[in-house]
């Protein structure tokens, strides 16, 4: 776990758009905090220059204890999970969940004690055998969010991990988010255009308009104010 600090940070991509300007925002170590904003205000690109997916054009970025600002994503000691869900479409459930730790030559038993407490905690005990193709979207973004898991980073990034499933699984899946973030207490940052997601999942809530912080605040403080 630790707080994420964005001071005064800038991008401007090539053509000259600034999707982000002199963005300042504290993540608190073991805070939930949503990005959320119309389409096209920054909030992806402030999630990647945190990811190290996209180059910062200014400000600094730490993470921990550290300037992150010139670290490739592998050295930030994060994890995403993104809409699509990016498994691995040969792979059953189970390898796709230990793929990265046997890449790192984690020792076989802490890969398996590590998968199991993720299948369990995600509800995937009974799909480990199966490939992606044969799972529901649900089913799917759950294993997307156990390969996140089973790495124990520093901290979550998602990129509107719920915004390819149906109505009714968003409200289920926002449940789950909540009850693992209970229980891991890991620091999140949570990109959504979604309100009632930023409202239902987020500590606290950062509004951004055209690449700029408008309000950062509690849902209770920004929403409910008459
Ligand atoms: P959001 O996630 O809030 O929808 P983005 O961060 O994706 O917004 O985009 C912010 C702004 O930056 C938009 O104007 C978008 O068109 C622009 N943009 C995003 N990615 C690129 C890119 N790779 N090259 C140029 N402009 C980009
Ligand atoms: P995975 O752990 O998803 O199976 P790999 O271990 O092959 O993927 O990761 C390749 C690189 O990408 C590594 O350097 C790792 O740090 C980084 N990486 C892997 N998964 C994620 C993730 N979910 N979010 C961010 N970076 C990741």
């Amino acid at each position: 776990m630790a707080s994420i600090v964005l001071t005064n940070v800038d991008k401007i991509y090539a053509g000259g758009v600034k999707a982000v300007n002199g963005l300042n925002l504290e993540i608190k170590d073991g805070e939930f905090m949503v990005l959320v904003g119309p389409s096209g205000c920054g909030k992806s690109t402030a999630l990647r220059m945190i990811a190290g997916l996209e180059d910062i054009s200014g400000g600094e970025i730490s993470i921990g204890e550290k300037v992150v600002n010139h670290l490739p994503p592998k050295d930030r000691d994060i994890a995403m999970v993104f809409q699509n869900y990016a498994l691995y479409p040969h792979m059953t459930v189970e390898e796709n969940l230990a793929f990265g730790l046997k890449l790192r030559k984690m020792p076989k038993p802490e890969i398996q004690k590590r998968v199991g407490e993720a299948a369990k905690m995600l509800g995937l005990e009974t799909y480990l055998k199966r490939k992606p193709a044969a799972l529901s979207g649900g089913q799917r973004q759950r294993v997307a969010m156990g390969r996140a898991i089973v790495r124990e980073p520093q901290a979550f990034l998602m990129d509107e991990p719920l915004s390819n499933l149906d109505a009714k699984l968003r409200v289920s899946m926002r449940a789950s988010l909540n009850t693992l973030h209970e229980r891991l207490g890991v620091t999140t940052v949570y990109v959504t255009h979604d309100q009632v997601e930023a409202m239902t999942l987020g500590d606290r809530v950062c509004v951004l308009r055209d690449g700029i912080l408008q309000q950062v605040d509690t849902p209770q403080n920004l929403f409910d104010k008459p």
